[in-house]
C-alpha cells in the first residue's frame, strides 16, 4: 500500500441515507455514499449545497436527522467527535495565537494526553513532512498565510487518524500558494495512506485532487464518480456545468428538416431527430473553427497565452464560449464558423437529465 511506515492508514466512510434539517430547510437529504479508505473524495457544488453540513456530521459536530454513518466499518452515529478517528482542518485554521507553533500542533495530543515522548515523536514526524521544523517557536502572528496552512495541517497529522476532513482549507490564500498547497495536501494524503474528505466550491481543486467527486446540489448528491467521469459522462446539465472551465455550453435544439438544431438557426444538423433532447452540452474545447459549421458571431475574443476564449453568439441569442488553442485574433462582430464533432456533443432532456451517449 502507498502508507508511509508508522503512519495511520485510511478507513472507509460510509453514509446511509443521511439527512440533516434545519426548521425548514433540509440541508442534507438522504445521501448515501461510499469512500474508499486510503482515497481522496472531493465534496463539491455551490454555496447551501450541503457540504460543511456533510463534513460535520463525519466529524460528529452535527448530527444526522436521519440515516446512519459508518467510519472502518463501525457505526459512530451516536459516537462524540474524539471516538471517531478523525481530524479536521478548518478554513479558519482555528490556530491558538498565544502558543507557539509546536505548541499549537500538539495541543490536541495534550488533551487527549497522549505521552511527552509520543507527542516529540509525533511533533518531529510531522514538521519535517510539512517541512516547518524552523518554525516550531513562533506565535501563528508571526507566519505567513501557507506557514499557518501547514500547522493547521500539522495539527490534522500528529493526530494520526485514519480519517481527515478538509472544509475549504485554501481558501484564504493566494492563487499561486494555493495551486502549491493544493499539491502539498495531495502528496500527503498519498504519503500517509489516509482517507480524505474534501470540501470545496472550486472545481479546479476537485479535477486536480480526487479519486471521487461527490457533486451536491441543494442537499442532494447529483453526481457521485471520479472526475474524468463527471468530465467525459456529466449525469446532468448541472453537473456540465459545474465541471469544467470554461463551463460546458448548453444549447437549446428544436427540430428541423433531418434532426435537431440550435434554436434560431436552419443548420447545420446536430444531432438525428430525438423526441427527447433539449440541449446540447458541448464543452468549449470540443468547438473548431473551420469553413463549415454552427454560424457565430464573434462577441469577444480573450487571449489567455496557452490558449483564446472567444465568446460568441448563434440562432437567436444563444451564447456560447470555444476555446480554440494558441493566440487567435478576431475583431469583435466577425462571422465565424464552428466546426463540432458529433462524439463530442452531449444531450440532456428538458429535466436537465443526461440522455446520450
Ligand atoms: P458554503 O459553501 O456556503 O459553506 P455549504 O455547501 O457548505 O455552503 P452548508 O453550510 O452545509 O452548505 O448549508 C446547507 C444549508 O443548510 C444552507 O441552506 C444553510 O443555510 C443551512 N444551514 C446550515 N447550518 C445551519 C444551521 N445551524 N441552522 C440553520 N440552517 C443551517
Amino acid at each position: 500500500s502507498r502508507a508511509a511506515p508508522g503512519g495511520p492508514a485510511g478507513a472507509s466512510v460510509r453514509l446511509h441515507g443521511v439527512s440533516r434539517r434545519f426548521g425548514a430547510v433540509t440541508a442534507l437529504d438522504a445521501a448515501s455514499l461510499h469512500v474508499a479508505a486510503g482515497s481522496f473524495c472531493v465534496l463539491l457544488g455551490p454555496s447551501g449545497c450541503g457540504k460543511t453540513t456533510c463534513l460535520r456530521i463525519v466529524a460528529g459536530l452535527e448530527q444526522a436527522s436521519d440515516g446512519r454513518v459508518e467510519i472502518g466499518g463501525r457505526d459512530v452515529t451516536a459516537l462524540p467527535p474524539a471516538q471517531r478517528g478523525v481530524a479536521m482542518v478548518f478554513q479558519s485554521y482555528a490556530l491558538f495565537p498565544h502558543l507557539n507553533v509546536a505548541e499549537n500542533i500538539v495541543f490536541g495530543l495534550k488533551a487527549r494526553s497522549v505521552p511527552k515522548p509520543e507527542r516529540a515523536r509525533r511533533l518531529e514526524r510531522a514538521a519535517a513532512i510539512l517541512g516547518i521544523g524552523h518554525l516550531l517557536s513562533r506565535r501563528p502572528g508571526q507566519l505567513s498565510g501557507g506557514q499557518q496552512q501547514r500547522v493547521a495541517l500539522g495539527r490534522a497529522i500528529v493526530a494520526e487518524a485514519p480519517v481527515c476532513l478538509m472544509d475549504e482549507p485554501l481558501s484564504n490564500l493566494d492563487a499561486q500558494l494555493r495551486a502549491d498547497m493544493r499539491r502539498e495536501i495531495l502528496a500527503l494524503q498519498r504519503r500517509l495512506g489516509i482517507t480524505m474528505l474534501y470540501v470545496t466550491h472550486d472545481q479546479t481543486e476537485a479535477m486536480g485532487m480526487a479519486d471521487q467527486v461527490v457533486l451536491l446540489r441543494e442537499g442532494r448528491i447529483e453526481q457521485d464518480a471520479p472526475p474524468a467521469d463527471i468530465y467525459a459522462h456529466p449525469a446532468t446539465a448541472f453537473a456540465a456545468s459545474f465541471i469544467g472551465t470554461p463551463p460546458m455550453n448548453l444549447l437549446p435544439l428544436v427540430p428541423a428538416a433531418g434532426g435537431m438544431v440550435v434554436r434560431g438557426t436552419d443548420g447545420p444538423v446536430l444531432v438525428p431527430p430525438h423526441p427527447a433532447a433539449a440541449q446540447a452540452g458541448i464543452r468549449p474545447e470540443a468547438l473548431r473553427l473551420a469553413g463549415q459549421g454552427l454560424p457565430a458571431t464573434v462577441l469577444h475574443a480573450e487571449y489567455l497565452g496557452a490558449d483564446t476564449v472567444l465568446a460568441c453568439l448563434a440562432g437567436d441569442g444563444v451564447r456560447l464560449l470555444a476555446r480554440l488553442p494558441g493566440r487567435t485574433v478576431l475583431p469583435d462582430g466577425a462571422g465565424v464558423r464552428l466546426a463540432i464533432d458529433p462524439a463530442d456533443i452531449h444531450l440532456f432532456d428538458a429535466a436537465g437529465q443526461r440522455i446520450a451517449p
